[in-house]
């Protein structure tokens, strides 16, 4: 999801209010919020991808200059290697904090063993020593799924509850208040950004923004941090099927706003990781 001009066919400039509504110009920044525009593109020609713009949220490295063009899908064997080194959650487990990846994975997907592809946020989680969650879990109340509403699951036959935005995004926040850290990943505004109409993604956002609006209303901005950002522009330019060259959003809210520490006066990806690091504690 990136910052693009508003218009029609950027579907963020529909949302009129809440976290996602400053995104596409819909409607003012909501009290308590900062918004940092991130550079994607890192200095290195084409369009950014999401292995090497995965790697640098989640490592603050910048890594497509690392490997030398920006990657698409799975990070390949350097960029693993850069996030079991630098990963965001393994720093932050170091220094004491309790992290967790609330993500769902299905009986399939551990099926598969060794060949399993593994994500960015699946590298994270595991280099940190997290034990990634099943669908026990999840039918406890204690993962979410990649679309957080289970559709996608019962699509697939899986017994799973359809999740309202408010029911998945408040368990979102209960989740978080247990942790110093964790981190949750969406990339349905990529699927539908390559796949989807204008109307799907309208759709989609204005789902995602009550679902945070739910997250944010279990947490308190006196104690606790929320970070929304994202690897790549997508879903704001809906005139084409493509990921974009445009900055893409740090939306800040609670108490490590103004904790948070840019690196340079013109933030970008790298800066995501780093700022995290600059704001969690440990209990
Ligand atoms: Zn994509």
């Amino acid at each position: 999801m990136g910052l693009g001009p508003p218009g029609p066919a950027n579907p963020l400039s529909s949302v009129d209010e809440g976290p996602l509504a400053p995104l596409g110009g819909g409607g003012p920044l909501p009290d308590g919020f900062r918004l940092l525009e991130a550079d994607a593109c890192l200095g290195v020609p084409g369009l950014p991808q999401s292995a090497t713009g995965g790697t640098s949220l989640f490592t603050g490295v910048n890594a497509p200059a690392h490997i030398g063009a920006h990657a698409q899908g799975y990070p390949n064997t350097e960029l693993k290697h850069l996030i079991a080194n630098q990963g965001v959650l393994r720093k932050a487990r170091e220094r004491g904090a309790h992290v967790d990846f609330a993500n769902a994975y299905t009986p399939a997907y551990f099926e598969r063993g060794q060949t399993r592809h593994r994500s960015v946020t699946t590298v994270t989680a595991e280099t940190a020593g997290i034990r990634l969650k099943r669908l026990e879990e999840l039918c406890r109340g204690e993962a979410i799924y990649r679309d957080y509403s289970n559709q996608i699951l019962r699509d697939g036959g899986h017994e799973a509850e359809l999740l309202s935005p408010e029911a998945a995004g408040t368990r979102l926040g209960r989740m978080a208040k247990k942790r110093d850290l964790l981190v949750y990943e969406y990339f349905q505004t990529d699927i539908v950004g390559h796949r989807g109409t204008v109307d799907d993604a309208r759709g989609l956002l204005s789902s995602l923004n009550r679902f945070l609006m739910a997250a944010l209303g279990v947490l308190n901005p006196e104690e606790d941090t929320f970070v929304l950002s994202s690897d790549h522009g997508n879903i704001e330019n809906m005139e084409n099927s493509s990921h974009t060259s445009n900055p893409v959003p740090i939306l800040l809210w609670g108490k490590g706003l103004h904790k948070w520490t840019e690196k340079s006066a013109k933030p970008s990806i790298c800066d995501v990781a780093p700022g995290i690091l600059s704001v969690v504690e440990t209990r």
